[in-house]
């Protein structure tokens, strides 16, 4: 598929500022948006300027477009979920503060029946394994979700007849008397909701809606490196819409559960090792479990608490930023809390011994002079 570029969607110039961004979105976002725009390619296009909003309104991402354009944030193949994975972006504040609040985001909608609205979003908490969350997984999920009505096809009722009350128009016209004279406002139909049609019978299974709510199992694919309060988008699985809006989006939002052993920042991992002073001391080979099997790794004589070694490309192959994080293993030297009578002796020994430190020389100098 080709992609328009980000900058060219919203109209502005490689070099624009966070406020020139901003300003462009405003402005495209309130012509395309949906509920308001009648051209017709309007869904489309806000989707494309919602989602180079969300890339060039991010510093972070925003980089990795200028460095890799759209390859940066290809999905890895195979998800059941579809469009751009807009993670811990929320559209809400500024759509808010564009709309007043009366379309789609969190309001139930504009004050006609008649109208189209969008659904809501839902945000949904989903708790994954550390392992789960460092290489992906399969998670089946349980939503409502608005589907049309077997029983009537979604018309609602059986039996079509045209509208009594309007007879046909769905609008109806009356007179108002004021201080200033009479005059004639047109309303939407009540009976017929401006339908210009009724049904004899209402259909039972929706209540003559057309559309009822089913509980549906979603099988949504976690992609590999996702981390707390991370947030996956399901396109469409929100809330219904109403009057043939669209639906809103269903966001998954993570919590990580911790690992006994590794630690996580970002993409990297990290592994503390506890190693025996005389380990420390003379060096030592381990073996290190990382995320991708066993290692041999060589600890230097003369190691202390703290000293980390890098292990390339070990860490979390993030499938959203298509990072490889790296592996650190953080040498942690275990003094015996309780020495035995030969043991106590060899230290004894050893302290007997020139064990010249730099630090503590320089140390003692100081003392010494203070
Ligand atoms: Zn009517
Ligand atoms: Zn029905």
């Amino acid at each position: 598929m080709n992609k328009k570029d980000y900058y060219e969607v919203l109209g502005v110039s490689k070099d624009a500022s966070d406020s020139e961004i901003k300003s462009a979105f405003r402005r495209l976002a309130k012509q395309y948006h949906p509920d308001v725009s009648k051209e017709p390619d309007a869904e489309e296009k806000f989707k494309e300027i919602q989602e180079a909003y969300a890339v060039l309104s991010d510093e972070q991402k925003r980089k990795q477009y200028d460095q890799f354009g759209h390859a940066a944030f290809d999905q890895a193949s195979g998800g059941s979920y579809s469009g751009f994975n807009a993670q811990d972006f929320d559209f809400s504040d500024i759509f808010d503060s564009i709309f007043g609040n009366s379309f789609g985001f969190g309001s139930s909608g504009g004050t006609s029946r008649h109208r189209q609205t969008r659904g809501n979003d839902k945000l949904m908490h989903m708790t994954l394994d550390f392992e789960e969350a460092v290489f992906g997984c399969d998670k089946k999920i349980k939503v409502s979700v608005s589907e049309e009505c077997e029983e009537c096809d979604g018309v609602g009722g059986f039996d079509v007849e045209t509208c009594e009350t309007c007879h046909g128009s769905g609008t109806i016209t009356s007179q108002q008397r004021s201080l200033f004279g009479s005059f004639m406002t047109r309303t939407t139909c009540p009976d017929c909701n401006g339908e210009g049609k009724t049904y004899k019978r209402k259909c039972r299974a929706c209540n003559g809606k057309g559309r009822v709510i089913k509980e549906r199992t979603l099988n949504v694919t976690i992609p590999a490196g996702v981390d707390n309060g991370n947030r996956l988008r399901l396109s469409g699985k929100g809330e219904a819409g109403t009057n043939g809006g669209a639906n809103g989006d269903l966001y998954l939002e993570f919590t990580v559960r911790e690992h006994d052993f590794y630690e996580r920042d970002e993409d990297d991992i990290y592994l503390k090792v506890p190693i025996t002073v005389s380990e420390a001391a003379l060096g030592c080979k381990k073996t290190i479990p990382t995320l991708y099997g066993n290692i041999k790794l060589t600890i230097p004589a003369g190691s202390n608490t703290g000293d980390k070694h890098r292990i390339k490309d070990k860490g979390i192959n993030n499938a959203t930023t298509h990072h490889k994080g790296d592996m650190y293993v953080v040498i942690d030297v275990k003094f015996p809390e309780r020495l035995s009578h030969d043991q106590k002796k060899l230290f004894e020994k050893l302290a007997d011994t020139d064990l010249n430190d730099q630090e503590i020389n320089k140390f003692n100098s100081f003392v010494k002079n203070n």
